[in-house]
């Protein structure tokens, strides 16, 4: 008979085991560090995420938090590196074999595909300082008042991504109870979370009214103000069309999609 009671049993070290990530973002944005400690989920973690019965992406950030030795704050990360640690996350749970799905362009049937995660997937690391904020010269101001006014525009954080998210959720079900198109309310919102402050505006007009008479090349500069291809994940994987062989490309969501 062995005796339990005088060793210590600690269940955590059940736990799967932690690795060492360095994020997209590399250690160069804000106070982001350069690298993290990822694990897997437990069987009991994935079976929570849909424990309600659909998919909350809260429950899932909560989820994705516990899998992480630091403390860390998802909501401000930026969305690269936020995707990257799903792709970890997803990655050290059940591996690299993933499924896609897609409609072929050839004979428009709809197939399932198998694809390598880890021999898709490509990740490029930030290689200099990212400034936590840009200015964006709005030129039109000038020219028809005669004063420079600019915004001042962060990149989006997944706590951006969600405020959006819910923003188009509600558009949408306020569109289909009232049968009128869902308007620019969700671009109003991705501006929003893009503008941290407008400077040069005279007091008595408010952000929120001037930004409903910006023109759509004054919202690209202001979307655009960072590339969002300069570091992060991207993966691309081809698939046959198992009817008719044709080829396509599908491009790889690296997001809580992996998950639902
Ligand atoms: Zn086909």
């Amino acid at each position: 008979m062995s005796d339990f009671s005088t060793q210590a049993f600690d269940l955590k070290s059940l736990l799967p085991p932690f690795h060492t990530e360095k994020l997209p973002s590399g250690g160069f944005y804000a106070d982001v560090p350069a690298e993290i400690n990822i694990r897997g989920l437990t069987v009991r973690e994935l079976k929570h995420l849909t424990a309600s019965g659909r998919f909350d992406k809260k429950v899932f950030d909560q989820t994705l938090a516990s899998c992480i030795k630091e403390p860390i704050n998802l909501s401000k990360l930026l969305l690269q590196d936020y995707n990257f640690i799903v792709y970890c996350v997803r990655l050290y749970s059940s591996g690299s074999k993933a499924n896609g799905r897609k409609q072929c362009k050839g004979c428009g049937s709809t197939y399932n595909f198998e694809y390598d995660l880890t021999e898709s997937a490509q990740v490029k690391f930030l290689e200099d300082v990212l400034p936590i904020s840009t200015s964006v010269n709005l030129p039109r101001f000038k020219e028809q008042f005669g004063f420079d006014v600019s915004a001042e525009v962060k990149p989006l954080t997944r706590g951006d991504y969600l405020k959006i998210d819910r923003a188009i959720s509600q558009a949408s079900e306020l569109a289909s109870k009232t049968g009128q198109p869902m308007g620019s309310y969700p671009l109003m919102e991705l501006l929003k979370a893009y503008i941290i402050s407008i400077s040069g505006l005279p007091p008595q007009i408010p952000k929120d009214q001037l930004l409903d008479y910006l023109d759509p090349k004054e919202a690209n500069l202001i979307t655009n103000a960072y590339p969002d291809d300069a570091f992060g994940l991207s993966g691309k994987a081809t698939t046959t069309c198992p009817v008719c062989t044709t080829e396509q490309e599908f491009v790889i969501p690296f997001t809580d999609i992996f998950f639902q």
